[in-house]
């Protein structure tokens, strides 16, 4: 969970890369940065807090250039330290590089462990050094940037969407499984990369494509070059992106999140009706799911909680008793809709359970009769290694616990999740082409002490783009 962003534009970037970062903020709150390269100089700023709160108006017209990277942070492997904010910025052999990681390595340990016994030294608790290491040993052995990301990405197990500022020259490379977002836009002047296209369209860009799976971009002020550098037998496109993460307005992969979440909503009725006097969204995340299952039933959309705009995502509370505290700040009742009522109450996930359970509580006491929770999608039962911070299987609800004692622990009245079966094909994919890990327990890449599905990578050589090797993802 993180947001990137990559721009070279004639015109400067810092405003446009604070813009960019400002519609990322929902991947990340804890930390912003940016920086810039002027031709000469790399300008960088970075701090804790959000976007808003971490640049100044004299600060980015200190971020000059016409070529720079951002990134927005919530934390999956390194912990909350400031040395830990992206983008992390290294100076090698006369050239300034700066770099920003979206997703989570799993075999950053080994290689870490490697580069540390040959006396290496690394400055952050983060993967995202360790992919820096692997690219300027690289680099430092051949000279070619190209040809660093490609070893670099042979190496590389997990999610990546990686954004790297090399001088002012811009290269942007996605995992060969294409796990978390990326995508391409066309600036007035020049071209950006960023993790969704919420942040193309915020600069009014144009929205070209996504980055495919295993493909690296490169942009100079010349203009954008794509190289095809691997090639998967499958995707494994990250399902919580459509069920939570992503913002309802990106199209990722080709698929409008909000479609998804709103066609769900459908499912959600006809996989289990049920007759009540209002459809009620735990805002926002819930709300495409409500208007959807409000259309499919029938039954009146009624917000019966209102949501405070002013404060972030509760669960970006990095402690379970400030998430709990911070419910009750963030949503408020409307008695006057729910005294006596029996409301449907749709939300997209049940992660730790702690929200669901507050908001039923809140909404019993503010009268509601009965309460039908209706979750658009499955239950989670796995933990998330390739960024989703869904740590471990003590901290899902329904890890353990089959459907109705979720539904006694949060005290529905009756809950649903989606099937996964109604969920793949809201979405629109090949079962087999997403990520379904958290929700099965079966990963598309090797994880110790789990199950996975991994499947053969083809790595192309760069001047014939022919094979060159493979290994087992
Ligand atoms: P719970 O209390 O069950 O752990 O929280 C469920 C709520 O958290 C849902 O409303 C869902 O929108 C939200 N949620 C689920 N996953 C994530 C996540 O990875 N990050 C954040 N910030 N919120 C999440
Ligand atoms: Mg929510």
């Amino acid at each position: 969970m993180c947001g990137i962003v990559g721009i070279v534009d004639a015109g400067g970037v810092s405003i446009q890369l604070y813009y960019a970062l400002y519609a990322l903020q929902h991947r990340g709150q804890e930390s912003a940065g940016i920086s810039t390269f002027d031709g000469t100089n790399l300008h960088k700023f970075k701090g804790n807090g959000l976007v808003a709160d971490v640049f100044s108006p004299s600060v980015l017209s200190d971020l000059h250039g016409t070529a720079g990277i951002g990134h927005v942070r919530y934390p999956t492997t390194g912990a909350n330290l400031p040395e830990n904010i992206q983008p992390l910025n290294f100076q090698f052999k006369e050239h300034f590089i700066s770099l920003a990681h979206n997703g989570n390595l799993v075999n950053t340990c080994e290689i870490r462990a490697e580069y540390e016994q040959a006396g290496q030294i690394f400055t952050t608790t983060t993967d995202t050094e360790v992919i820096a290491k692997i690219l300027m040993d690289e680099i430092g052995r051949s000279g070619c940037v190209e040809d660093a990301v490609r070893i670099c990405m042979r190496r590389l197990l997990g999610s990546y969407s990686v954004v790297m500022m090399f001088d002012g020259i811009i290269y942007a490379f996605r995992d060969p499984l294409g796990i978390k977002p990326f995508c391409i836009g066309k600036t007035e002047n020049g071209y950006m990369v960023a993790s969704e296209s919420v942040a193309v369209d915020a600069l009014s860009a144009k929205f070209l494509r996504d980055v495919k799976p295993g493909e690296l971009i490169r942009i100079d002020s010349e203009g954008i070059r794509c190289t095809q550098v691997a090639v998967a037998g499958k995707r494994a496109h990250c399902i919580f992106e459509y069920i939570y993460f992503a913002r309802a307005d990106a199209i990722i992969d080709g698929v409008l999140v909000y479609d998804v979440r709103r066609q769900i909503g459908h499912k959600l009725f006809e996989e289990d009706p049920v007759r009540a006097d209002s459809v009620c969204s735990v805002p926002d995340s819930g709300t495409a799911y409500a208007i959807g299952y409000a259309e499919g039933s029938g039954i009146p959309f009624v917000e019966s909680l209102m949501k405070n705009r002013y404060m972030g995502r509760t669960f970006i509370m990095p402690t379970q008793k400030e998430r709990e505290k911070a419910v009750r700040i963030k949503l408020n009742p409307i008695p006057a809709h729910l005294k006596n009522k029996s409301v449907v109450l749709v939300d997209d996930s049940i992660v730790r359970g702690t929200t669901s359970k507050r908001i039923i509580e809140m909404m019993r006491e503010a009268g509601a009769r009965e309460v039908h929770m209706r979750i658009g999608s499955p239950a989670i039962k796995a933990p998330c290694y390739l960024g989703v911070d869904m740590p471990t299987r003590e901290e899902l609800i329904a890890s353990d616990k089959i459907e109705d004692e979720v539904r006694h622990s949060i005290t529905a009245t009756t809950l649903h999740h989606i099937s996964l079966d109604a969920l793949v094909e809201a979405i629109g994919f090949e079962r087999e082409d997403l990520c379904t890990g958290c929700l099965t327990g079966c990963y598309p890449l090797p994880i110790d002490g789990e199950q996975a599905r991994p499947c053969k990578v083809d790595f192309l050589d760069s001047t014939f783009q022919s094979r060159l090797g493979s290994f087992e993802a």
